[in-house]
């Protein structure tokens, strides 16, 4: 069985549509893939309804949080209920100031002279997605200015760069909280991703597994090889499950399908734990 448990669609900062990515991961000879966009469900039915034969779906969302330190977090949930009103409120939330925090990114670059403007970026960002800085370098690229998204992330979309800008997160304990509520099973998504920013302590990995975490995503590109090592045995000593994923973006990121996975137990375990009535979809 290969499972695949992270996956963006155009829904989020991925580059193929939900049908798309469910043909992707068919033809990249996945059994199982979750869609685990950025705060939001808006690609679960399109997903759904386009699911390959043999290709199994995990319906999630990835959740964006922060630590009371401020160190940003992203919580994978899966099999929540969508509707369960704490974690719709907090979505629609974050969903809703992504917009604005990327305005004021643009217009500080366009004050500096930099060689894009807002209109190029809203020509990016599909209708209803969540708008994040992908949807920048994407207008980057499309003018030239940079070859890749990538290019634009060691630059001028650095997280320690000079027009970083935050936006509003869920309050990481409260996120592991209210995807339990409902009914979903909380895993922390590439827990050691230094690249992206601070990464959090060990001691906040234990508060979250006492507040009801479920598990650590180990295996992902982002995670080097010696913390991998550090984190499964903080998960053997928490009791958390390891999963393994590629956090896919389609061509966004050089993140390919199935190049980390979780194994079948694994999927069984997180399945069983999931309160919500919502189902893994069999094409
Ligand atoms: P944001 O959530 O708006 O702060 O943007 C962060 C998102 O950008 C993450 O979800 C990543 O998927 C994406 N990202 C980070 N680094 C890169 C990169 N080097 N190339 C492409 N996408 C990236
Ligand atoms: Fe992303
Ligand atoms: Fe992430
Ligand atoms: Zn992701």
């Amino acid at each position: 069985m290969r499972i695949d448990l992270h996956s963006h669609s155009r829904v989020s900062d991925g580059t193929s549509t939900p049908a798309e990515l469910v043909a992707e991961a068919a033809a990249a000879g996945l059994d199982v893939l979750a869609l685990t966009d950025h705060d939001t469900t808006a690609g679960w039915d399109d997903a759904a309804a386009a699911l390959p034969v043999g290709l199994s779906l995990v319906l999630g969302i990835e959740v964006s949080c922060t630590t009371t330190g401020g160190i940003s977090l992203h919580l994978l949930a899966y099999l929540p209920d969508p509707t369960s009103a704490g974690l719709a409120e907090h979505l629609r939330r974050v969903r809703e100031d992504r917009l604005p925090r990327l305005r004021r990114m643009v217009a500080r670059m366009v004050a500096d002279g930099q060689p894009i403007t807002w209109q190029q970026v809203e020509d990016q960002l599909p209708e209803g997605s969540t708008a994040g800085r992908p949807h920048i370098a994407d207008a980057l690229v499309e003018s030239g200015v940079v070859g890749h998204r990538d290019e634009a992330f060691d630059g001028l979309l650095d997280s320690g760069g000079p027009y970083y800008e935050r936006h509003y997160a869920v309050p990481a304990l409260e996120a592991v909280r209210l995807v339990r509520v409902a009914g979903g099973v909380p895993v922390i998504a590439h827990p050691a991703a230094s690249a992206r920013g601070r990464t959090i302590s060990d001691e906040t990995v234990a508060q979250l597994a006492a507040a009801g975490l479920a598990g650590l995503e180990v295996d992902h590109r982002d995670n080097p090889p010696e913390a991998r090592a550090r984190l499964r045995g903080l998960a053997a000593d928490l009791h958390l499950l390891v999963t393994g994923s590629s956090d896919y973006h389609g061509s966004g990121k050089r993140n390919r399908l199935g190049e980390s996975t979780t194994s079948a137990e694994t999927l069984e375990a997180i399945v069983a734990q999931a309160r919500s009535g919502v189902e893994v979809v069999t094409g």
